[in-house]
């Protein structure tokens, strides 16, 4: 196997130049500056399928998916019809309209973890709601996260761990008051002790604690059932929320998220992603008692101009009404694990310190031997030099996966047998000039 000659960038590079003068950084969220691969980053033009195009012309497969909201690929029709339709009739009122009601009865009808819900414009903005719904409610401020998982760029969540068994956070970005970093306590992933010293020494303090159940951010740190149901339990002994992140995991690992999965119901659960099949939404729902505390019902306010807009909730309608499909989840999660287990094997075969890691139709590739990482600190940070040549050589190769070796990959229903088996190559030949290139 030989290397391939690079892509032609040209045209993402004009663009890019350009957005410096416009964006700091030239983007508009930061993980799209391929900092942490090679060359600029590309700009895309149009997606269709399994498949986008950059500025340039390259063609790729396409495994970012716009970072997991595209389950049904891109411009799926179904979606992009329905959101036509809406459209003829305006884009926002500000004011009710029967669309909220008929995307909250899809959602409500079939998840048993959830009796009301409210739509907000991002997961950022769903978590931050939920987390002064758990405030509010059990009228405590603490929190509790984890190391590697990531809920959005709400203050009180910028937060990383400081060193020790439980800590309280430090801020992991300028700007975040350290005040508001001492209410966030920070422990690891997998780890029980430190988990009930947290509790024991800030007793009844815990207004909730927040998990990705399905921790996707960080890699993809696959926690066991009963560290989860542990988890749980020690929330409700010590009168304290747990919120299921589920902006990933929600409608991706199955219609009812890792709620359903694991058959463990948290107190509230917050969703993004999927639920607007591409278009800007979040949610967060409870039980219909504890979601009485929201305004203008209860005491907790929360508001937004253009929640629960008209548009999204089209886009959100036509996409789960595609995943109610019989069969859908179950089609796609067998055509990730063939995908996922087909790539596993050539590595072994080959002794490559490489392992694919998945759940669902996510799946994660890590350059390391370990047979599970379960907690961020047991990803090896020198291994990332390998990705980033993994990346540029998929890239060469019409591959297009999430430019930083901590991403997830996603799957969706778009993704043909021809193109798993041509990814599968490339990544096959990819391997090879990553270990002996
Ligand atoms: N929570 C989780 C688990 C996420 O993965 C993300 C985004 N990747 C967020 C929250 C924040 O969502 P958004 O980017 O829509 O604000």
């Amino acid at each position: 196997t030989t290397g391939k000659p690079d892509i032609s960038r040209e045209k993402s590079a004009e663009l890019y130049a350009k957005a410096q003068t416009y964006f700091p950084g030239g983007v508009n969220s930061p993980v799209r500056a391929f900092k942490s691969v090679y060359g600029t980053p590309l700009f895309i033009q149009k997606g269709d399928g399994s498949h986008i195009w950059d500025a340039d012309g390259n063609e790729f497969i396409d495994f970012c998916c716009s970072w997991g909201p595209l389950i049904l690929g891109h411009n799926n029709a179904k979606v992009r019809e329905k959101v036509i339709e809406v459209m003829q009739n305006g884009m926002s009122f500000g004011a009710p309209t029967a669309l909220e009601n008929e995307l909250a009865e899809l959602i409500l009808k079939n998840n048993k973890f959830i009796e009301k819900i409210r739509f907000v414009s991002s997961g950022t903005e769903a978590v931050m709601s939920a987390i002064r719904l758990a405030r509010g409610y059990t009228k405590r401020d603490k929190i509790l996260k984890f190391e590697g998982c990531y809920h959005g760029h709400a203050d009180a969540l910028l937060v990383k761990a400081g060193s020790g068994l439980v800590t309280f956070g430090e801020t992991s970005s300028a700007g975040v008051p350290k005040s508001v970093a001492d209410e966030t306590i920070v422990v690891a992933l997998n780890d029980k002790e430190a988990l009930a010293k947290a509790f024991e020494e800030f007793k009844d303090q815990i207004a909730a604690v927040i998990i990705e159940p399905v921790p996707a951010n960080n890699g993809l740190l696959l926690q066991e059932k009963e560290y989860l149901q542990y988890l749980r339990d020690i929330c409700t002994q010590n009168g304290t929320m747990l919120i299921f992140d589920e902006v990933i995991s929600g409608f991706r690992v199955g219609f009812e998220g890792a709620a359903g999965y694991y058959q463990i119901k948290p107190d509230i659960i917050t969703y993004g992603k999927i639920i607007g099949g591409g278009m800007p939404v979040g949610a967060y729902g409870s039980s219909a008692a504890i979601m009485s505390n929201i305004s203008p019902e209860g005491s907790v306010y929360q508001a937004g101009t253009l929640s629960g807009n008209p548009v999204a909730m089209g886009a959100g309608i036509a996409q789960l009404s595609e995943l109610l499909r019989i069969g859908f989840y179950r089609d796609l999660n067998n055509k990730t694990e063939e995908f996922v287990e087909a790539i596993q094997r050539f590595a072994t075969a080959r002794n490559y310190k490489f392992k694919v890691f998945g759940i669902g139709s996510i799946f994660w590739f890590a350059f390391t031997d370990k047979e599970y990482i379960r907690k961020a600190e047991d990803i090896d940070a020198s291994s990332m030099e390998k990705f980033k040549k993994f990346h540029r050589e998929l890239l060469n190769r019409g591959i297009y996966l999430g430019p930083s070796g901590y991403e997830v990959g996603f799957i969706s229903s778009a993704h043909t047998k021809i193109d798993l088996e041509k990814t599968k190559r490339a990544i096959f030949d990819s391997l090879d000039l990553v270990f002996n290139g």
